[in-house]
């Protein structure tokens, strides 16, 4: 019983992962903020029927999904949406519009673990519900852009699509659902041929598969271009054109208003999720093949929820990937490192009086520990070197007699007696 470990795609977060994991939670709950989103707390455990409702076969094979001992079919979130969704059907129902939610935690699924894929992942999750107008996607996109700045990251890129091209070329060749949702899962898994041969099979028009064809080639960071191709290929297909405008204004209303966020545009771009019905996206960065953060707009999930109609567009960001990145990129986290202290007692006796001494410190605000091995002075020491504590406050008899204690520098290895009142000033100083 001695070796155990953690189970296959789970994993701990060390003290200085966990700090950078947090640190990123920091940054993101700084957008909220400052964009006005409010933090939801939700579940991890939610009913099977609510989570596999819309997700997609990818998601909906890869829950952690079972029964309850209560008997009912429950499975641990893999994804916030549906979460969100809920509360807007139910116990927002008859709030006033828009809506802007947060969320921050762990999510599930039975990922084939690899680098940056793991079986319980980190995110954060914006949620913009209640407008269909692209000034709330191109929000999206910018408070995405602005959180990844603001952890440090560079040369990242937004990759942006629309299912409603494709969906509305699809409809108006009175392709069954299930059949379009198949080829866009095919395309989501770059199976491009194979979502080719898919849409031969159905049957559609020959005029069909060669405008599919011709928009799975479409991408590039000339973004008007490739919406001006874009608009040739669905010339006479209404839903797509609207789809192929919606796209254009977003993209307008984003260069307009931040010039400094790169986007490919790619018409072959399709994402697992069933519930997507307009603008998609993703982002990704050169030093990995994997996306830090994914979404799109959805604008019949609630009502499928049985809410009021509530169009809605939202991301998650992959908090252990965004991790990875910086990793990758040396990303330095902000340097508003608090001062470390040790205090160490001389002798046994003066044990309650280095407790009183630390709390007075934590009282003011300073990060304090108190040496509890019982170690001679020497091997106190050492450990504060090892350690990289700033400073070791050692309480001694003699000093202590006159109201003070010893302050050494750790760094530069100079001590002196400092007055007790006089050591915080000294410490923050
Ligand atoms: P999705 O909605 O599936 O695109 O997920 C949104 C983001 O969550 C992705 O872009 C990833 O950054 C992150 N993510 C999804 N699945 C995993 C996973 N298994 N491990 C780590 N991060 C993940």
């Amino acid at each position: 019983m001695s070796s155990f470990q953690t189970v296959r795609g789970m994993r701990d977060f060390m003290p200085e992962e966990a700090k950078m994991m947090r640190y990123i939670e920091g940054k993101a709950r700084r957008i909220a903020e400052l964009y006005g989103y409010k933090e939801i707390i939700t579940p991890v455990v939610e009913s099977y029927e609510l989570l596999s409702a819309k997700a997609g076969e990818e998601v909906r094979l890869r829950m952690y999904a079972f029964k309850d001992l209560g008997g009912r079919m429950v499975a641990l979130r893999p994804e916030f949406t549906p979460s969100v969704a809920r509360l807007v059907a139910t116990t927002l129902r008859n709030e006033p519009r828009p809506f802007r939610l947060f969320c921050v935690g762990s999510l599930y699924r039975y990922d084939e673990p690899q680098m940056g894929r793991y079986r319980e992942f980190w995110q954060s999750n914006f949620e913009l519900m209640g407008s269909n107008k692209p000034e709330a996607d191109a929000e999206i996109i910018m408070l995405t852009n602005d959180f990844l700045r603001s952890v440090g990251l560079k040369n990242y890129v937004f990759k942006v699509g629309h299912v409603g091209v494709l969906r509305g070329i699809f409809a108006q060749e009175n392709v069954e659902e299930k059949n379009v949702n198949e080829v866009m899962q095919l395309m989501d898994k770059k199976a491009y041929a194979e979502a080719v041969r898919r849409v031969k099979e159905i049957g559609v028009s020959k005029k069909c598969v060669e405008n599919v064809q011709r928009l799975i080639e479409l991408k590039g960071k000339d973004t008007l271009e490739i919406v001006g191709k874009m608009r040739e290929c669905v010339g006479e297909y209404d839903k797509a054109l609207e789809a192929v405008e919606n796209l254009q204004e977003i993209l307008k209303l984003i260069a307009e208003g931040e010039s400094k966020i790169t986007i490919t545009v790619d018409a072959g771009f399709a994402r697992g999720l069933e519930y997507y019905t307009g603008a998609i996206f993703e982002v990704n960065i050169p030093e990995l093949d994997i996306a830090l953060a994914g979404g799109g707009r959805y604008d019949r999930l609630i009502e499928l929820f049985g809410g009021e109609p509530t169009p809605a567009v939202g991301i998650a960001h992959g908090l252990d990937r965004i991790m990875l990145a910086m990793q990758k990129q040396g990303t330095k986290m902000d340097a508003a490192e608090a001062k470390k202290v040790v205090v160490i007692p001389a002798k046994e006796e003066l044990k309650a009086d280095a407790l009183k001494i630390a709390n007075k410190l934590r009282g003011a605000g300073i990060t304090v520990e108190v040496e509890v091995m019982g170690r001679k002075m020497g091997k106190a020491l050492e450990d504060a070197d090892r350690r990289k504590m700033d400073y070791a406050i050692i309480v001694g008899e003699r000093e202590l007699k006159d109201g003070a204690v010893v302050l050494r520098d750790m760094a530069n290895r100079v001590q002196n007696s400092v007055k007790i009142e006089e050591l915080v000033e000294r410490v923050k100083g």
